[in-house]
Formats: structure tokens, C-alpha cells, sequence
């Protein structure tokens, strides 16, 4: 029986973890998919010169594909770097020599010996101890599937990047430079096999507003390229090859969801006040450069943080200072006479590849990461650090420190910034009177000594993400233990108490930017608490406002006080909600 024949296959719903919001519906378009696919045809002498020239050509499109793609990026983003290193990848000798063996010895087609030399020399550097050569196995089979596809070209049923319609893309997994690629095309949302909510993946995808379902086991063995899906990034399902029924539930759904939101960011400009008249402070969590706009657009009242380590990734060198000091100058005047805070990179952890060289460890969630590294390398954090100290000539910047668990880790980076500073007025560059030096809270021991570092920090600002990771010993990028990473937990309700109580009694600035505050539930409990300034994705601030806007901070305080005696997360949860689910369902469910 050949394809066409086979009866088509029945619908299917795949469960994952909602990642972004909103629904999307669209042809699947399989990553990795053209390696299983492609053509494996053994070849006579006399095609030899036919097929190395078949694969030159391909090279050719590949990185005309490539540069047009960067072309559309502006030159200066991390996203254009990455691209422009594909475009000289696609060309490196080391594949060619190894594809025209492939093609000369083993008399293979040019499109399996792509496939075979990519996978060999990944697997080589897969096998290293060398972390950073590693990480590079991910972009040799990258540019495979480029190649690969790139042979494709202009055959009908062949996946290519440049996308025609609007298209579903599903992957194991996406790197920001996958999604980068993709950027000016119409994707229209996302699924990864990996990936919880507070993973890279749903983060970018969120900053985006793609729509997209995390954390979906089997979904490239169960999706095929050209298949109809329907991504719901509320529930967090996927319906492959839906039924009409279901397709019509599903954009009736998707419509009421874009009304809800365009209702939400009409109101953008009214007050971000409680019931009770209380005033609250929304801000927003940014990746990319460009998304400073996105935050202006949304409403944010300035930058809580700017997660500076998407400047790093999946280059070979770091960014100058040079580089960054322009990038960051960009977002400071975007936002003027708003505050941006600087986040110092938070490189290893789950944080993907970088340009910086980390040794292979066994656990990176409690290794050399963020301040740690940064320590480590003071020459590179001296660049971030001038580069970030010449920006606040431009506007109001703060300086947040990721991942400190201890006062002198604390004093040393206060002594680095003081020398930054030093060097840049030596240069006679201009920079401001005052820079804030403030630090995430988000390892238990800051939690801990929360008093000591109030006094020494400008501002505090709560990282759930980790906080949670590491207070419940969960990793937050595991699937299967996502259930017991709630940010209803009392022990993290608890902490979170006693750092907002240490803020007041010394006088600091506490905010948050773990995804908690984009939770309308978690972020009433958080208003309880004493949290008045909150950071997420720009595109949640409506959403936030409006939640605020229906409760009284007397009613949260009522029920905070509750979470604080009680023993478990689903306590604590069934509480806030059973007080705010009923009047906040459209904002719970993302419909009207
Ligand atoms: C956090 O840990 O809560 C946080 C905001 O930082 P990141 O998600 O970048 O680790
Ligand atoms: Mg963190």
C-alpha cells in the first residue's frame, strides 16, 4: 500500500505543560524530521563529481538561506551573531572533506552523506570533555538539517525553514538560535517533547507571544510534518489531525482568548491600582533587546529585569564591551525616564550554550554558574560591567547580581563594579552619580541571611524560579517532578515572607521576576504577602493589572495570613482560590 493510500490517521491529543498562551492552528513542520526522511541512494563512479556538485550547490542555498534570514535581523542583535556563525558553518571544511568521503569511498548520494558525516562529527563532539565543543554537536546536525533541506528546495512535501503558512514547529527541543530562525516566519506556535514553564523554551516563547505547549514526551514520534495541529498553550494540549468539531471549538476558543487580550491591553493606561485603592508596580522581564518595545507597548512601568546572558549565547567569543554597552543603551533609552534593571549574565545552570568555556560537571544546577562564573572570569565580567556602568549615562539603570549565596560574594562583585566604575570615569565616558546594586534572591541561604544582605544590597528582588528549584530540591526544568514545583508551597511561602519583612524593616526595595508573578492566583498571594513591585513578561502585565484591579489588598492579606499556617501546597492553593478563582475565571482560563 503506498502513502497516499493509507487511511488517514485518527485525531490525537497530546498532554503537555502550557508554556504560552493563546491557541494557534497550523501545518505541522517536523524539526529534525528531514534527517529520518532523507533520500539514502547508493551511487556508481560515474555520478562521484554529480553528487559533490549537488552538494555544493546546496551549501550555496543553505547560506543564502541563512544570511537572508540574519539580513531581516538587526546587525547588531545576539540573534544576527548567531546566524552569520551558521552561515560560515554551512561552508567548514572539516564537513565538506568529511560529506566527500562519504560521497567518494562509500559511493553514498549527497544527501546521506550529509546526513552521515553531520551525525558522525556530532557524535565526536558530542563525546568530548570539552563542554563548550559539546554544546557545538547541536549546531553540526543543525546545519545537517539545513543542508539537508536545503537539497529539498522547491521539491513539493519537502520541509523547509522558510515556512509557508501559517506553521506549527515541532521540536525535541529549541535553543534561542533555533527560534531566532524563525523569527520572521510565520510560526504561529510552538511544541517541545522537553520543558517546563520556567524553561528557556516557554520562556522565549512567552516574550514572543507564540502560543506553545512545553514538556510534550513523544510529540515528534506522534506529529508528521504537514499535519494539521492545534496547539492550546492554555491547557497545555496538542490536538494532532483534529476533528472539524473539535477544530471549531478550538478557533471559537482562540477568538474568545484574542478578545480577552485585546480587551486587557486597551486598558493598558489605567492605573495599576488594587480594589482598595492600593498601588502596585508592573514591570517587565526581558530576553531580547527588542523586546524593551513590546514592554513599553504593554504597559511596563520599566525593565525588573533584563536577562542579560542572551547576549553570550552560541558565540565564540563573548560580546565586546563595545557590543553590549551599545545594546544596553538602546533598551535604558527605549525605556527612559522608566528604570532598567540589569541582570549580570546568568550563564551554565540550564542556561545553553555560551561563549564561555565551563567545565563538565556533574551537577551545573549547583555549579560554576552566574556569580559564580562571573567571579571566576574577572576580565569578562569587568567588559559586562563597564559596558553596563556606560549605559546608565542614558537613564536610570540598576545593576542585579543572579545566584548569590553569600555576603562576600556580594563585597567582591561591589569592589569589581567600584573598579568598572574607576575605569570608565578614567576614560572621561560619562556614567551616573549613583548605580543601585541590588541581588536576586533566589538561593535559600540569601533567603536565610535575608537581614545581612539588606543592609549591604540597594534592592532585592525574589527569583522563584530558583528559589523554588532550590528550597523543594526540584529541578525546574524536570517534566515529571513540574507537580511538586509549586509556588504555593509553604516553605516558599514562608521565605517569601521573611525577605519581604527584612525589606521593610531595612528599608529596601523587594520585588520579583520568577514566573509566579504572571500567575494571577500566586500573584494575589504575593500581593498578600507585602510584594507591591512585580517583573514578568510584558505580555502578562494586562492580565496582572486586571487581576489586581478585582481584588482588595485587605481580602490577600486575609488569606496570606491563612497560607502562613497552613502545611501544604494544595492547602495553601485551594485557599487563594477558593477567594479569587470565581471573580478572576476569564483571566484563570484566558477566555472572556
Ligand atoms: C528566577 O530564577 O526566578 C529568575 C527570574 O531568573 P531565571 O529564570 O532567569 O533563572
Ligand atoms: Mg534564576
Amino acid at each position: 500500500m503506498s502513502a497516499s493510500e493509507r487511511p488517514p490517521s485518527p485525531p490525537e491529543k497530546l498532554r503537555g505543560i502550557a508554556g504560552s498562551p493563546g491557541l494557534a492552528i497550523g501545518k505541522a513542520v517536523v524539526l529534525g524530521a528531514s534527517r529520518a526522511a532523507c533520500p539514502r541512494r547508493s551511487i556508481g563512479a560515474t555520478d562521484v563529481e554529480v553528487e559533490i556538485r549537488r552538494f555544493q550547490e546546496a551549501v550555496g542555498r543553505a547560506q543564502n538561506e541563512l544570511r537572508e534570514v540574519a539580513q531581516k535581523l538587526t546587525d547588531r542583535s545576539a540573534e544576527h551573531s548567531i546566524l552569520e556563525a551558521y552561515v560560515l558553518m554551512a561552508g567548514d571544511d572539516v564537513l565538506a572533506d568529511a560529506v566527500r568521503r562519504q560521497i567518494r569511498h562509500e559511493r553514498r548520494c549527497a544527501e546521506w552523506a550529509v546526513a552521515e558525516a553531520s551525525d558522525a562529527i556530532a557524535k565526536r563532539l558530542a563525546a568530548v570533555d570539552d563542554p563548550y565543543l559539546r554544546e557545538r554537536s547541536h549546531d553540526v546536525l543543525f546545519i545537517g538539517d539545513r543542508l539537508l533541506r536545503a537539497f529539498g528546495a522547491g521539491k513539493p512535501g519537502a520541509a523547509t525553514l522558510h515556512v509557508e503558512g501559517p506553521s506549527i514547529v515541532i521540536a525535541h527541543d529549541l535553543s534561542p538560535a533555533d527560534t531566532a530562525a524563525m523569527i520572521n516566519e510565520p510560526v504561529v506556535g510552538f511544541v517541545t517533547e522537553v520543558g517546563t514553564r520556567t524553561s528557556h523554551t516557554a520562556i522565549m516563547a512567552r516574550a514572543l507571544e507564540i502560543p506553545a505547549v512545553v514538556g510534550c514526551t513523544d510529540a515528534i514520534a506522534r506529529i508528521q510534518t504537514g499535519d494539521l495541529v492545534v496547539v492550546d498553550g492554555l491547557r497545555g494540549h496538542v490536538l494532532v489531525r483534529p476533528a472539524a468539531l473539535e477544530l471549531d471549538e478550538a478557533r471559537a476558543r482562540g477568538e474568545r482568548h484574542t478578545a480577552l487580550s485585546r480587551e486587557l491591553s486597551e486598558s493598558r493606561d489605567r492605573a495599576p491600582l488594587t480594589q482598595d485603592g492600593v498601588r502596585v508596580t508592573l514591570r517587565a522581564n526581558v530576553e531580547l533587546p527588542a523586546e524593551a518595545i513590546l514592554a513599553r507597548d504593554h504597559g511596563a512601568e520599566g525593565i525588573g529585569l533584563y536577562r542579560t546572558e542572551f547576549l553570550y549565547i552560541d558565540r565564540t567569543e563573548p560580546p565586546t564591551e563595545e557590543q553590549q554597552f551599545e545594546i544596553f543603551r538602546a533598551v535604558v533609552e527605549t525605556m527612559r525616564p522608566m528604570p532598567v534593571t540589569l541582570r549580570t549574565f546568568d550563564i551554565g545552570g540550564d542556561k545553553f550554550i555560551s561563549s564561555l568555556k565551563l567545565p563538565p560537571e556533574m551537577n551545573p544546577m549547583l555549579g560554576l554558574r552566574a556569580v559564580r562564573l562571573a567571579l571566576s572570569q574577572p576580565d569578562v565580567f569587568l567588559d559586562h560591567l563597564r559596558a553596563m556602568v556606560r549605559a546608565s549615562a542614558f537613564g536610570e539603570v540598576r545593576i542585579m547580581v543572579p545566584m548569590i549565596a553569600s555576603l562576600s560574594e556580594l563585597r567582591q562583585v561591589r569592589v569589581l563594579l567600584d573598579q568598572a566604575i574607576a575605569q570608565v570615569r578614567e576614560r572621561g565616558q560619562k556614567c551616573a552619580d549613583h548605580i543601585p546594586l541590588g541581588i536576586m534572591v533566589e538561593v535559600p541561604a540569601a533567603a536565610v541571611l535575608v537581614d545581612l544582605f539588606a543592609q549591604e544590597a540597594s534592592f532585592m528582588s525574589l527569583g522563584t524560579n530558583d528559589l523554588i528549584q532550590y528550597a523543594l530540591a526540584v529541578d525546574r526544568t524536570s517534566r515529571s517532578l513540574a507537580y511538586l514545583a509549586s509556588p504555593f508551597d509553604p516553605a516558599i511561602v514562608r521565605l517569601i515572607r521573611s525577605v519581604v519583612r527584612a525589606g521593610e524593616s531595612w528599608e529596601r526595595p523587594v520585588s520579583i521576576c520568577g514566573a509566579m508573578a504572571s500567575d494571577p492566583l500566586a500573584a494575589i498571594l504575593l500581593l498578600g504577602l507585602g510584594v507591591r513591585d512585580f517583573s514578568m513578561e510584558a505580555a502578562a502585565i494586562p492580565e496582572i493589572k486586571e487581576a489586581f484591579r478585582r481584588v482588595s489588598l485587605a481580602e490577600a492579606e486575609v488569606v496570606a495570613a491563612d497560607a502562613m499556617r497552613f502545611g501544604t501546597a494544595e492547602e495553601v492553593e485551594h485557599a487563594v482560590a477558593e477567594a479569587f478563582a470565581p471573580r478572576l475565571y476569564d483571566l484563570l482560563t484566558g477566555e472572556r
